[in-house]
């Protein structure tokens, strides 16, 4: 895909991505799609307006009525298209800075479109074929009011609230002035917390912190946790599909070790479940004990979600999928991330045990990061077959879903090209420092020979 990413589009605004840019992406989906009609929502950012607006026009030029949800987290979207039958457009950026914005494309079962789907809008896009209609066929918009009453509503209806309200818990809440603001300290409240909030005002210049969920953006969440005597920190991006964690004590809990204390709640003995080629030890540990299945994509939630239907389509049970960046699937649920109701299912295990305890059995773990930048495409090729020549001369399991993962039972390394840089990434883990360092060395070593040789 030329202009697709694996989610939609996103760029800088009125640089790399502007009103014209998104009108003609409504033309070409709503083009492709048929629909009478299609939903548009948008989180708080301060040009979401301006896009809807050209994103409306857009539909209605190729004669589909418009639904304007207004400001509702991506998963609100999600769970309206889904009731209504209808595909959507979400005008948000995600965790991208306050400068950024784009589109996601929702299918009329609430689930992001798959890479096909977005190929042929890609397709309509390009070739600028749009069905657009005579003047008396144009598609009309109507305000509709309330999905983000039924949004919560229908999370309600998916935890268990009496739980959760029997345990008496505070929830420090950072929404991070995104659309989780307008949502999410209600729905918690309503489950019988006890809810305190930092950067919870919606506001589309992000002044208290930028959209991104990393530790870095989060330290007043950490200090509300502690002066609060909460006993659990909830952090969202942008547009509240994900959700990051802080334990009683204030401390930031690694999105890798709530997703393997999730999975660990939720995996029984020949479930699957599915993460992408970077997946953390933790997961692989929790689904080893239990006697689970992993299966590895990709990088990318869209791949995430093509694997789930494709294993569910033939009879497998995929309880629990994801990343280790808060973005964790409950495909029961939905096919979808949502921040919220992340929040409240981590919830119903705080109910029973602190955080602290929950996410301790996946502490000790170490992970290293490096890049080996390149100059030719050559340098690039040689660098991955050495990852490939390493893996065949160890006792490694192999994966080639995406670069080169090395599976060591007790540890793991992986070589892997970034999509954006010319750089490959070398990513390792285990539950040693000096283990995962060797395996991340012994990598580097073996691709930098080959990128002097090449
Ligand atoms: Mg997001």
């Amino acid at each position: 895909m030329e202009v697709f990413g694996s989610s939609g589009t996103r760029g800088v605004v009125n640089e790399s991505l502007g009103p014209e840019f998104l009108l003609r992406v409504a033309k070409a989906a709503g083009t492709v799609w048929n629909a009478d009609r299609v939903a548009i929502a948008r989180d708080t950012r301060k040009t979401g307006r301006m896009l809807a607006d050209a994103a409306a026009s857009g539909l209605a030029s190729v004669g589909t009525d418009v639904d304007r949800l207004g400001i509702v987290p991506t998963p609100g979207l999600q769970a309206y298209a889904e009731r209504e039958g209808v595909p959507a457009l979400m005008i948000t950026a995600s965790h991208n800075p306050p400068e950024f914005n784009g589109m996601k494309l929702i299918g009329p079962d609430g689930v992001e479109l798959s890479v096909a789907d977005l190929e042929r809008v890609e397709e309509h896009l390009l070739a600028e074929r749009f069905e657009t209609v005579s003047w008396d066929r144009t598609g009309r918009a109507r305000s509709v009011d309330g999905a983000q009453r039924e949004y919560i509503d229908q999370l309600h209806a998916a935890v268990d609230g009496d739980l959760i309200a029997d345990a008496d818990l505070t929830v420090a809440l950072d929404p991070g002035h995104g659309a989780g603001a307008l949502t999410s300290p209600e729905f918690f409240r309503e489950l019988g917390c006890r809810v305190v909030t930092v950067n919870s005002q919606p506001d589309g210049h992000f002044p208290g912190r930028d959209p991104e969920p990393v530790p870095e953006n989060l330290d007043d969440l950490g200090r509300l946790v502690a002066s609060t005597d909460a006993d659990i920190g909830i952090a969202h991006d942008g547009d509240a599909d994900r959700a990051i964690f802080y334990d009683e004590r204030g401390e930031y809990v690694e999105g890798d070790a709530t997703f393997a204390a999730l999975a660990a709640a939720e995996l029984s003995q020949d479930d699957t479940t599915v993460s992408a080629v970077n997946v953390s030890q933790r997961l692989v540990d929790v689904v080893q004990s239990v006697g689970a299945t992993l299966e590895l994509t990709p990088i990318g939630s869209t791949n995430i979600i093509s694997r789930i239907r494709d294993l569910r389509a033939e009879g497998a049970t995929v309880p629990i999928a994801g990343e280790g960046n808060g973005g964790v699937f409950f495909p029961d649920y939905r096919l979808a991330r949502d921040g919220a109701y992340i929040g409240a299912r981590f919830l119903e295990l705080v109910a029973e045990r602190p955080l602290s305890e929950l996410v301790s059995p996946y502490d000790d773990y170490y992970n290293v990061r490096l890049n080996i930048e390149y100059d030719t495409d050559d340098e690039c090729r040689a660098m991955l077959t050495a990852a490939e020549a390493r893996a065949q001369g160890s006792e490694a399991a192999l994966d080639a879903t995406d670069g080169y993962r090395l599976d060591y039972g007790d540890a793991w390394v992986l070589a892997r090209p970034s999509g954006t840089e010319p750089l490959v990434r070398i990513y390792a883990e285990a539950r040693e420092q000096a283990r995962a360092e060797e395996l991340a060395e012994g990598m580097r070593a073996a691709l930098d020979a080959a990128r002097t040789d090449a």
